[in-house]
C-alpha cells in the first residue's frame, strides 16, 4: 500500500494537516507516538472555541472527527527511520513495520528540556510553566516567580507582572545591567539572587540556598526546545535558531530544504500553540497536497492558498 503523505505525529499540527488532505481524498496515513507536549496539563486555553478543555479532550474530538474520513488510516508508534526511495519515502517504526509515501509530514513537536531544579519537574503543567497565554489567568493575580534559565527569561519577568505580582529568582543565570534592572524595577519585580534549592508543596514554594522559602502560585521558565525526532536531521532537512531552540526551516507551503518533505507545529516555528499548530496543519496539508498536483517547482513558484 502506498499512501500519497504520511504524517509523523499525529496532534493537533498533524491531524489538522491530515483533515486538509482527507478532505481532498488523498491517502493518508498517520503514525502517532501519543506523546503531546501539553500532555501535563489538565486544561488548554486561548484556542477560540476550546478554551479551558482538557487537552485530551480537543485532541480526541479531532481524531474522531478525522478518522471518520474513509481514506485516512492511523498507526500508533513512534517512526525511526525515513529514508529517500524514487518518487517518495519509505519509513520505519519501532516495532519493525515498514510504509511507503510520496510525501512526509513531519509533525513531531518538541521536546522541552526542563531545568535540573529538584521538584520542578514533577510540577510541570501544574504550577510550573513556560506560557503565561495559556496558564497566567488562572493563577487569580496571586503571587508569581520566573526562574532564570538564560538571557530570555529577562523578557518573561518583565512580562508576568501583568498577571500578578512577580519574584524573578536570576540564581547566577541572569545579571541584569542598569537599564535592565530599572525596567524589571519600572515593571515592580522583585529580584532575588540567591540559588534556588528546591521547588516543594501543593503549588511552588521556591526554596532558596539561605533557607528562605518563596510561596507562589504559579512558577514560570522557559525550557530549551528541541525537536521530538531525529528523521529531519537524518534526511538532511536545515534547521533555524529560534530563541528557545532549533526548529526546522521550511517555506510558504511547509516544504523543508528536503523536497517533499514538509514540516508543521511546534517543530516548524520559535514558539508554538494549540492554535497555531492547528493553523500551521491547514497551511502545511495544502501544501502538500499542491505538491502532490503540481510537483515541486510549480507548487513552488504559485503561492494562492486554494
Ligand atoms: P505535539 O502536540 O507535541 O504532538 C506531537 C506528536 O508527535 C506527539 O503525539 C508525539 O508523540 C508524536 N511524535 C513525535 N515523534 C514521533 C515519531 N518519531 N513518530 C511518531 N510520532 C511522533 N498551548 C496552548 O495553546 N494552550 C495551552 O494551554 C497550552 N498549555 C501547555 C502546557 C504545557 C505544560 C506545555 C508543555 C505546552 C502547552 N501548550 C499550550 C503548547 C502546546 O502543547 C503545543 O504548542 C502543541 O501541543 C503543539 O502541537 P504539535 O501538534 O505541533 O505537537
Ligand atoms: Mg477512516
Amino acid at each position: 500500500m502506498r499512501y500519497d503523505v504520511i504524517i509523523a505525529g499525529g496532534s493537533y499540527a498533524g491531524m489538522s494537516a491530515a483533515l486538509q488532505l482527507a478532505r481532498a481524498r488523498r491517502k493518508v496515513l498517520v503514525i502517532d507516538a501519543g506523546q503531546r507536549r501539553n500532555r501535563f496539563a489538565a486544561s488548554s486555553h486561548g484556542f477560540l472555541g476550546q478554551d479551558g478543555r482538557a487537552p485530551g479532550d480537543i485532541a480526541e474530538d479531532a481524531r474522531r472527527q478525522l478518522m471518520a474520513y474513509p481514506t485516512v488510516e492511523w498507526v500508533s508508534g513512534t517512526v525511526i527511520n525515513a529514508s529517500k526511495v524514487a518518487d517518495g519515502f519509505t519509513l520505519a517504526t519501532s516495532d519493525g513495520q515498514c510504509f511507503d509515501a510520496r510525501r512526509l509530514l513531519l509533525a513531531t513537536g518538541v521536546i522541552d528540556e526542563l531545568p535540573d531544579v529538584e521538584g520542578l519537574a514533577q510540577r510541570w503543567g501544574k504550577s510550573v510553566f513556560h506560557c503565561p497565554y495559556c496558564h497566567g489567568y488562572e493563577l487569580e493575580q496571586g503571587p508569581i516567580g520566573v526562574l532564570a534559565t538564560s538571557e530570555m527569561s529577562l523578557h518573561h519577568a518583565l512580562m508576568l507582572p501583568d498577571w500578578g505580582p512577580t519574584t524573578f529568582f536570576t540564581r547566577g543565570v541572569f545579571e541584569p545591567d542598569p537599564e535592565q534592572r530599572a525596567s524589571l524595577e519600572r515593571r515592580g519585580v522583585t529580584m532575588v539572587p540567591e540559588h534556588v534549592e528546591r521547588i516543594e508543596g501543593d503549588r511552588a514554594d521556591v526554596v532558596l540556598a539561605n533557607g528562605r522559602v518563596v510561596s507562589i502560585e504559579g512558577l514560570f521558565v522557559l525550557p530549551r526546545t528541541r525537536v521530538a525526532s531525529p528523521l529531519a536531521e537524518s534526511l538532511g532537512c536545515e534547521f533555524e535558531d529560534g530563541p528557545m531552540g532549533a526548529f526546522i526551516q521550511s517555506d510558504m507551503t511547509r516544504e523543508t530544504s528536503v523536497p517533499g518533505v514538509f514540516v508543521c507545529g511546534d517543530a516548524a516555528m520559535p514558539f508554538g500553540s494549540v492554535a497555531l499548530s492547528v493553523g500551521d496543519g491547514v497551511r502545511a496539508g495544502s501544501g502538500v497536497h499542491r505538491s502532490l498536483i503540481f510537483g515541486g517547482i510549480e507548487s513552488r513558484a504559485g503561492s494562492f492558498p486554494y
